[in-house]
């Protein structure tokens, strides 16, 4: 942390915001907005638009709107809420879930009509812990589709995003105010930059292995499936600053990487009725508690382990998913006329696999209890041909974070707010659980971005405003 009396700026904004993620953008845009102009710019280390946000599948959820509408469908804040809760468990910021819910379809709204992002309702997955079809993400399921409209719509407005300038530390003054940041640019020239608000929207800490280590030890070691740049920094300035933490032991891991090539398997293929299994041919958990739990399963014990579904299901997830298309179109997915021949193939025990899908099969045709307590395998018992697909666990993204309040203002430990400084995305503390990756339901990590980011960018422009009538 710096002292304003001991640099010297070389240049000032009203709002700064680091980090030019989904977080980043959705906060100066909002920030905009709310002022009709104003003197706005963002930080971003890399030399380009390389976040989390671009890695997902842009699947933002929201309840009670008009695109639900439109489909017929009803839903509510509340409803969401319950749901967030429900697989979430106890944690240290329920009122934030709760803002989130009840600011998500205003959110969307607001994205798709002031910000020009092409959104469209998924009506064809709900992804575990939902109760309605809520899930708002580009025609293409592609988050970086997500961010290119959000940085045209910066550029529209004339925003600067400073590529390859990473901030290295925040400026306070005598009052404890956040006045501004330091940052280097790649060739080691450090600036100074003073900002009457400054908005953290850096990402989490899963390319940090000290913070993992000691926060969510048990994946410290873990494969890393998030962008690079989500290296802690908004946790360790912020701890500088005497900033609170919360649900520092949460993340989002994902059961379901191509392996070894590592793209996404969208869990839709096992939400249509595939299973997972490991080389000897078993299953180990009811897969319908959601890609982030299951993974833990797989991050506990020795791989490789394969995704059973049928040529139906493969080419249904592949009509709605770009991604998952592109794995079968470069026959990715392989495709067997029997159940022994796919488990010689892919060296699982065949005798086993043929024991465990006639299981599988009985249980989704209702004819036995299944052993893991599965009840739920969406279009029905698998049939021949079938598919498998190698994959592996990893984690995705962290979802501890500074403490921030319903705006996004970041909080000290004793919940007085820390001037100057908001956060959200995964700077900020999160809404899925307190710890492990079991309370994270699909499309919190956006939720968290875009809602945090809208709303403390209008926090901020705000308070400047009040401040200026003052
Ligand atoms: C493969 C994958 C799939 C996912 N799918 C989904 C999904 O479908 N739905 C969902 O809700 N969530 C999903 N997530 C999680 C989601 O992507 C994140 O929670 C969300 O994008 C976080 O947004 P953000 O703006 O906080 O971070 P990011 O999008 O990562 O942006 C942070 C930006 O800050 C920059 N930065 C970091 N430190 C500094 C610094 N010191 N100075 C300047 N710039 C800095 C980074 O380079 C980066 O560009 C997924 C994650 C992964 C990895």
């Amino acid at each position: 942390m710096l002292h304003d009396r001991d640099v010297e700026f070389d240049a000032a904004v009203d709002i700064l915001v680091i980090g030019a993620g989904g977080c980043g953008l959705c906060a100066a845009l909002s920030a905009h907005s709310a002022a009709q102009g104003g003197d706005i710019a963002v930080l971003e280390k890399n030399d380009r638009l390389q976040g989390n946000t671009a890695l997902s599948s842009g699947s933002i959820p929201a309840a009670g709107t008009r695109f639900q509408a439109q489909a017929g469908l009803a839903d509510s804040a509340e409803a969401f809420v319950e749901d967030l809760q429900r697989i979430a468990g106890v944690h240290q910021m329920p009122g934030l879930t709760r803002r989130l819910a009840e600011v998500s379809a205003e959110l969307v709204e607001w994205l798709v009509d002031v910000a020009g992002v092409n959104l469209t309702l998924v009506e064809t997955y709900k992804h575990i812990g939902h109760r309605q079809y809520r899930l708002h993400s580009p025609p293409s399921r592609r988050g970086a589709d997500l961010l290119d409209d959000l940085a045209d719509a910066v550029a529209r407005r004339n925003i600067p995003i400073v590529f390859g300038n990473g901030a290295t530390d925040l400026v306070v003054d005598e009052r404890g105010r956040v006045c501004g940041v330091q940052a280097r640019t790649r060739d080691g020239a450090c600036t100074t930059l003073a900002a009457r608000a400054v908005i953290l929207a850096t990402n989490g800490f899963g390319n940090n292995r000290e913070l993992l280590r000691e926060f969510c030890p048990e994946v410290a070691a873990a494969p890393y499936g998030g962008a690079t740049g989500s290296e802690g920094e908004a946790v360790l300035w912020g701890r500088e600053l005497g900033a609170d933490l919360a649900n520092m032991g949460a993340y989002q891991a994902h059961a379901s990487l191509a392996d070894p090539h590592g793209s996404l398997v969208t869990w839709t293929v096992v939400e249509k009725g595939g299973f997972i299994v490991d080389a000897s041919g078993r299953r180990f958990g009811d897969e319908s508690q959601g890609y982030s739990s299951f993974a833990a399963l797989e991050l506990e014990r020795a791989g490789p382990f394969h995704v059973i579904a049928d040529a139906r299901i493969r080419d249904l997830t592949a009509q709605g998913q770009s991604e998952y298309a592109e794995l079968v179109a470069n026959k990715g997915v392989l495709e067997f006329d029997t159940i022994q021949a796919l488990g010689d193939r892919c060296g699982i025990e065949p005798v086993q696999l043929a024991r465990t899908l006639g299981h599988a099969v009985a249980a989704a045709a209702g004819e036995e209890a299944d052993s893991w307590g599965r009840s739920q395998w969406g279009g029905g018992p698998l049939r021949p041909p079938y598919t498998a697909m190698r994959i592996s666990a990893a984690l995705f993204h962290t979802q501890g974070g500074l403490r921030v309040d319903p705006e996004g203002r970041v909080l000290r430990k004793d919940g007085s707010i820390i001037p100057g400084l908001y956060a959200g995305g995964g700077a900020a503390a999160g809404i899925s659980g307190a710890r492990g990756s079991q309370g994270y339901m699909s499309g919190n990590g956006l939720l968290s971005a875009l809602g945090l980011g809208y709303l403390a960018g209008r926090c901020a422009a705000g308070q400047l405003s009040r401040e200026a009538c003052s």
